[in-house]
């Protein structure tokens, strides 16, 4: 059987002054997946990340990338991963081109086999590649920092809120790059806080939230686990209050319009516009809408108030 991407058991991390960030995760990434980190700011995702970076240090659990534990084959779990961190941070006096043949050079990557240039031309930089790098717009160095996270080709590429902050159109790019990554078979892990983007490019989401995993799922089997439906209804006459016994959670919207929440697999849309007219509502409009995996992050992290 071959191994997972990323297999974490039980990791934990409280940080020197006493913050837990993480409260014993277990996770496996697939190879071959592209996996999203789901989850709030603070759920604990970059230290997660940091911590199979190497740049943070667990408080306990482990982690194995590639089957490469990190605390027995260190230099073999290091050379299996490139991480795109959240923070650009920059050598601001080398060219793209030094950034990455000095990553290369770290990396023990030997000259005949480097790739330099033709990571610069993926990441759309070789216009750029002898230019100081404090030169680059914001997009251009975190393409700067894609590319240098691939230099020593890892199996597994990780991208830490790879989107914050940056136009609908460099997002666009990206995203056509690590398509094509992944088709070449690279496994990408990728952390956000946006929703949509978790759901359209991931196969698998775990969600994350105060240190710990509340889902962990293929998208399409979580987005099935929604069974909430939404009726907004429109009715004759001004409300007062939320009529009763109407069935699901009744919300007045305005004075004439309510929003009906139900199980789709306990009621009907029928059910509930009959109530409303036996409760003496005639109904002048209605609109359905399908729970999406917003409504199933928020029942997830939702926090008692
Ligand atoms: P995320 O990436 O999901 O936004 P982080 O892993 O960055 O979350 O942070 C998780 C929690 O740990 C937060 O409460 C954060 O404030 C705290 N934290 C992160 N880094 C440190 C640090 N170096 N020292 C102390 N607390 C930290
Ligand atoms: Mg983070």
């Amino acid at each position: 059987m071959t191994q997972p991407a990323i297999a974490i058991r039980d990791l934990e991390k409280t940080y020197a002054g006493g913050k837990r960030a993480l409260a014993g995760v277990s996770l496996d990434v697939p190879r071959g997946s592209i996996f999203g980190l789901l989850g709030p700011n603070g759920a604990g995702k970059s230290t997660m990340i940091n911590i199979l970076a190497g740049l943070v240090r667990k408080t306990s659990g482990t982690a194995r990338i590639w089957g490469f534990d990190i605390d027995e084959h260190p230099r073999n779990a290091r050379a299996s991963i490139g991480i795109v961190p959240q923070e650009i941070l920059f050598d601001a006096f080398f060219t793209p081109f030094e950034t990455l043949e000095l990553q290369a050079g770290l990396f023990g990557v030997p000259k005949a086999k480097r790739r330099s240039m033709a990571l610069l031309k993926a990441v759309r930089l070789d216009d750029k590649a002898h230019a100081y790098s404090r030169t680059l717009s914001g997009g251009m160095k975190r393409r700067l920092l894609v590319a240098k996270a691939l230099v020593h080709t890892p199996p597994v590429l990780v991208l830490d809120e790879p989107t914050a902050g940056v136009d609908i159109e460099l997002r666009a790019q990206l995203w056509e790059y690590v398509r094509e990554l992944h088709a070449g078979g690279t496994t990408v892990v990728l952390t956000t806080h946006y929703l949509e983007e978790a759901q359209e490019l991931c196969d698998r989401i775990a969600i994350v939230d105060g240190g710990r995993i509340v889902a962990n799922d293929e998208t399409p089997k979580l987005l099935a686990t929604a069974q909430d439906k939404i009726l907004v209804v429109t009715v004759d006459r001004d409300l007062d209050a939320a009529p009763e016994g109407i069935g699901g959670a009744v919300e007045v919207k305005g004075p004439r319009t309510l929003a009906v929440t139900y199980d789709k697999r306990q009621a009907q849309a029928g059910d509930i516009l009959h109530r409303l007219n036996e409760a003496g509502l005639g109904v002048v409009d209605v609109s359905t809408r399908e729970a999406d995996l917003e409504d199933v992050f928020l029942k997830l992290t939702a926090r008692a108030a």
